[in-house]
């Protein structure tokens, strides 16, 4: 039986945080697989090692002075060295990436060192050997991963040392060059890990003591959840529940391979298991996540819905802009299409434009909407969900712009202004979850 245990950065932000991963490691001999992230916050003030790598790279990139935000790096990576009181000299290393500090330096090659380091920091601490991920995760030139290479990389790897510490969030393309997951792709190192390695259970450690049924940011004290489903997880997870990347069920739920979420600063608590089937049937809402920040481009035309193929020519202009869709709640002789903002920060303009003239329809464009996910496996096939949100929502006078069911009856998805994001939050939270 193997265990592929992954230490966030709010697990690793100083030396104290490294006795407690190497207690959490030690204390179960089928723990062999470690992976780790770079070094986080160690308090709200602190700034994660990732952000400093970004920063230092826009400073070298805009040919701004950088010694400052060096010497907070070099500072860190050698305080945490030096309390840990272990031989390897990252002295040595860092000064080596000093050198390669110039103008044209990679984005990916230089924040992935964040993770180089700490797991180079946490293979000598531990005596398990630093395995660096772009030997392992391999893409290929259109950024997919080359899964046959990855599987039989990470196989050689472990059966050649038997203990390793491998460093999240990069890989390489074939050439060597390095390549970033996006943020917060630890988690989906892990969970490729587990897959290549088909282990009995992934655990991922961060700093709360599970998956909550809201963003603690937000609701106080949300309830913690004991079991939740691949595919409620993916929900929330996609819907803004930033405590495990999105992505991070999709290699581990082809194996059926369970994930425990715990807390590396309270390891007794049992955390949250996250599996394919979850029987208990006590909460009939599992979780809420949202996120601000959509837009929606409304198109309306008289007798559009005469108009056969009319929906897919509007799609297929988004789809010409690369714009991925979120939403399409419609009408007779209209309906929206929401957005995330990101995705069309350079091309709104040209896009409504596009629309108006192709489809000789009217198009206007809402922004600052917030979506908000009810999400639970126990909701299918009940009544009466939906009249309490409208309720609920009706109470605190929000206006509920878009309502979305998916055919899995597994989410409702509301769209309200983004100034109303955390009003709804907290008072579906109170009626639906508390
Ligand atoms: P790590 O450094 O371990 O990767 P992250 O910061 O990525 O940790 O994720 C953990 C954080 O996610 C928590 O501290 C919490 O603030 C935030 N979070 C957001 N939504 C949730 C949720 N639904 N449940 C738990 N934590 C959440
Ligand atoms: N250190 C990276 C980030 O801050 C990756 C991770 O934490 O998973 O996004
Ligand atoms: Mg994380």
């Amino acid at each position: 039986m193997l265990v592929v245990t992954k230490f966030g950065g709010s697990s690793l932000s100083c030396a104290t945080q490294f006795e407690k991963v190497k207690n959490i490691v030690t204390s179960d001999p089928k723990r062999k697989i470690v992976v780790v992230s770079a070094l986080g916050k160690r308090d709200s003030s602190d700034t994660k090692i990732t952000d400093l790598l970004y920063i230092l790279h826009a400073h070298l990139k805009y040919s701004v002075p950088y010694e400052d935000i060096w010497n907070m790096l070099y500072t860190r990576f050698v305080g945490v060295q030096k309390d840990l009181g272990i031989n390897y000299d990252i002295t040595k290393d860092l000064d080596a990436l000093y050198k390669e500090l110039n103008k044209n330096i990679s984005q990916d090659y230089l924040v992935s060192r964040g993770e180089y380091l700490t797991a180079k920091l946490m293979s000598s601490y531990l005596g398990y050997t630093f395995v660096d991920a772009k030997d392992l995760l391999v893409f290929n030139y259109d950024a997919k991963m080359d899964e046959g290479t990855t599987e039989k990389n990470v196989k050689n790897a472990f059966a050649k040392y038997g203990t390793i510490v491998v460093p999240g969030f990069y890989g390489a393309f074939p050439n060597g060059s390095i390549k970033l997951l996006s943020r917060g792709g630890s988690d989906v190192t892990g969970s490729i890990l587990s897959k290549c390695l088909n282990v009995s259970l992934y655990e991922n450690w961060t700093d709360v003591s599970g998956i909550l049924a809201a963003d603690p940011r937000i609701i106080d004290k949300p309830r913690a959840i004991k079991e939740i489903t691949y595919a409620e997880l993916r929900e929330l997870s996609y819907m803004g529940a930033s405590v495990l990347h999105e992505e991070t069920v999709f290699p581990v739920q082809q194996l059926n391979i369970p994930i425990n979420l715990k807390n590396t600063n309270e390891p007794s608590h049992p955390g949250t298991l996250i599996k394919n089937v979850c029987t208990d049937e006590s909460n009939i809402v599992t979780g809420l996540a949202g996120k601000k920040d959509f837009l929606s481009f409304n198109i309306s035309k008289d007798h559009m819905s005469n108009e056969i193929g009319f929906l897919r020519r509007a799609l297929s202009i988004f789809e010409k802009y690369n714009v991925s869709i979120e939403h399409i709640p419609s009408g007779i002789d209209s309906f929206s299409v929401v957005v995330a903002g990101s995705s069309v920060e350079k091309c709104q303009y040209e896009l409504v434009t596009e629309l108006r003239k192709e489809l000789e329809a009217n198009v206007t464009v809402e922004k600052d909407i917030a979506l908000v996910a009810v999400v639970g496996r126990n909701m299918a096939k009940r009544s009466g969900i939906c009249g309490t949100i409208f309720q609920t929502l009706g109470q605190e006078k929000i206006n509920v712009k878009l309502l979305a069911q998916g055919p899995e009856e597994l989410n409702i998805i509301i769209g309200v202004a983004s100034k109303d994001y955390e009003t709804t939050l907290k008072a579906l939270y109170q009626n639906l979850v508390a």
